[in-house]
């Protein structure tokens, strides 16, 4: 990939875009700008002039001083040591950066985003000198972390004829790994590294449907919008509204091999907390420390605005990569409302027409590119593998009619809408179930059929109903008053109030509810729509709506999910007899009383 460097000058200099003439220099192209080495990437070309979108802030900076195209474009380092890392947006390793500048980080500082002096142990694979490997065969493997081995891939269009395979031993990032014969009749060689362009997908052979549902253990993701691994999903919501917890819990909890989080220029506090608490938390599935199998990518805020657009492809591609080697990715976003407003900021700066409220026309195929990027594929060695990918949308004023919340609505396949009606009323997650859909409910039931409970689907359906009815009812409430309702419809939205507090409500802060195991999920949604159902039987034979309403089941049941945790399926099933007795218990005693009424009379 790598050609000549070009020198030339700076001509004019304009917040984060810059214009240069660097004879040669071709669109996409890295550049280093000014005698600092700012980086930058070419955007548009002018005639002879370049027009370069600067990552770091060109304050200081004037015309007259150097600009150097680099010859690629911007790309990132694949291989081992990936893990566990805290990068910028492009790739630079945060704690390196600390150690060498300090807290406030100088600018056009250039460190790999690898370490090249660490030796790791490659364990070559089974393969014979001569046989013919295509771009993503595993040549070896590399433990990187005590939870993910590492594929060392022959890189998309460099596979041929091997010519020599290193053996089992102890290597550099540099290190010669594989000499392979391309069909052009050259020979590479092929260390443990690569580096591939973040603006163009990774190659895969094919794309395949869905399968199973990316368990995060939140109860109003998994059992009512469900995300399918390879899925698209949105977190929209107001500020303060829990998208970052959420996000964060996905990261935590959910079933996929790999985390990559990208931090793109939501408040600098937020940015603070994740880099403080990741590294902290213990991988539920491992015990160990979740860093092993998590990345993180950060912008620092002594980045410009549009240094953010470049994060988020960084972190796709890093994604697609570990897919590569046959991994479930979950990549996080927070927020793609920064990721666009820096495509707006650029768009402005070079004078381009905006059409809806300043964004660029491109920017709603832009948004559809970046969440393509998500998909349940085939390798180009027909691996299969996957990246999910959740974006936090965060509309000003909380406007879910705002271009970039109405464009990514009609994209993805799950759509989390966070309230602030919910978040107010501090229930949480403020995902609410009215404004929320997915249309990976058909394929994710097959999956819960399977492997919890047939009954999935109907429960869900149910509870959704009644949900609805709920909200139904309650605005005549506030229109006439509890007195025009029914026996009958006054248990509806005491059961509504019921699933809201049995299932819905979810405390990310609580040690035992923050993740429920599919198993734990279904049976509390079952048991709440019994309780539901038992309840309306003895209000259609005459018993009080009170009556019913203060048997202590109720209460014992609203207490479930914090006393039993996942191990601990065995008291909840108990609970059930529980709710069978005391339910028996009422309707007996009442068919009894009515007896001895009957008689009387
Ligand atoms: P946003 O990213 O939308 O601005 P946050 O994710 O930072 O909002 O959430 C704001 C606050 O809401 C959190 O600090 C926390 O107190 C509360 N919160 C949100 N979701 C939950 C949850 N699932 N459990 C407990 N508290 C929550
Ligand atoms: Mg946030």
């Amino acid at each position: 990939m790598s050609e000549p460097r070009k020198t030339g000058l700076i001509r004019d200099i304009n917040g984060p875009i810059v214009t240069v003439e660097v004879p040669g220099i071709r669109s996409g192209e890295q550049v280093r700008i000014g005698e600092m080495g700012l980086y930058g990437e070419v955007i548009a070309l002018q005639g002879a002039q370049a027009l370069v979108q600067t990552y770091e802030t060109t304050e200081g900076v004037r015309p007259g001083e150097p600009a150097v195209s680099l010859g690629w474009p911007l790309s990132v380092e694949l291989g081992p040591g990936l893990m566990g890392q805290i990068f910028d947006g492009v790739q630079r390793p945060l704690t390196v950066l600390y150690a060498q500048t300090g807290d406030h980080i100088a600018r056009g500082v250039n460190v790999p985003a690898l370490d090249h002096a660490k030796l790791w142990h490659f364990q070559p694979a089974g393969l014979t000198v001569g046989g013919v490997l295509a771009g993503g065969t595993s040549l070896g493997t590399v433990q990187e972390t005590p939870a993910v081995l590492h594929h060392i891939l022959v890189p998309p269009g460099q596979g041929g004829s091997l010519v020599s395979l290193a053996g089992e031993g102890e290597y550099h990032l540099d290190n010669p790994i594989a000499q392979v014969k391309g069909t052009d009749g050259q020979i590479r060689t092929l260390t443990l590294s690569h580096r591939w362009p973040v603006r163009r997908p990774r190659p895969y052979l094919r794309r395949n449907d869905a399968v199973a549902p990316l368990i995060t253990g939140q109860r109003i993701l998994d059992s009512f919008f469900p995300l399918m691994k390879g899925g698209k999903a949105a977190v929209p919501g107001p500020f303060g509204c829990g998208k970052t917890v959420v996000q964060q819990q996905v990261a935590r909890w959910s079933n996929a091999d790999i985390v990559i989080y990208v931090g793109c220029g939501e408040r600098g506090n937020e940015l603070v907390d994740v880099l403080e608490s990741f590294p902290k938390l213990t991988d539920p599935h491992t015990g160990r420390n979740m860093m092993e199998r998590t990345l993180l990518v950060a912008n620092t805020s002594n980045m410009p605005v549009v240094a953010r657009e470049a994060s988020i492809y960084v972190g796709l591609t890093l994604s697609e990569y570990y897919r590569d080697m046959g991994y479930d990715v979950v990549m996080l976003a927070d927020s793609t409302s920064r990721w666009a407003e820096a495509l707006r900021e650029v768009s402005g700066r070079l004078g381009q027409m905006p059409v809806e409220e300043g964004y660029p026309a491109y920017m709603a195929s832009r948004l559809a590119a970046l969440y393509e990027r998500a998909g349940r594929v085939d390798t180009p060695v027909g691996k299969p593998g996957s990246v999910t990918l959740i974006g936090a949308v965060s509309p000003p004023g909380g406007d879910f009619s705002e271009p970039v919340t109405s464009h990514t609505k009609e994209i993805i396949d799950t759509f989390w809408a966070l309230s602030k009606e919910l978040a107010d009323a501090r229930h949480y997650p403020a995902v609410d179930w009215v404004g929320s859909f997915s249309s990976h409910v058909g394929p994710a039931a097959k999956w819960w059929a399977e492997q919890v409970d047939p009954r999935w689907e109907h429960r869900r359906a149910e509870a959704l109903g009644l949900l609805a009815r709920d909200t139904e009812l309650s605005r005549i409430v506030n229109l006439v008053g509890p007195e025009a309702l029914s026996s009958a419809q006054r248990w509806v939205l005491e059961a509504a109030t019921l699933v809201k507090e049995m299932v819905l409500q979810q405390s990310a802060l609580d040690p035992i509810d923050t993740f429920a195991s599919p198993e734990k999920q279904f049976a509390l949604l079952d048991i709440a729509m019994t309780l539901y159902e038992k309840g309306a039987e003895l209000i259609e034979l005459g018993v009080p709506v009170q009556e019913v309403r203060s048997l202590e089941v109720l209460s014992q049941a609203r207490r479930l999910k914090s006393r039993f945790d996942n191990r601990q399926m065995a008291g909840i099933q108990a609970f059930r007899e529980d709710v069978n007795l005391s339910f028996d218990t009422v309707r007996l005693e009442y068919v009894k009383h009515h007896e001895q009424q009957e008689k009387a009379a």
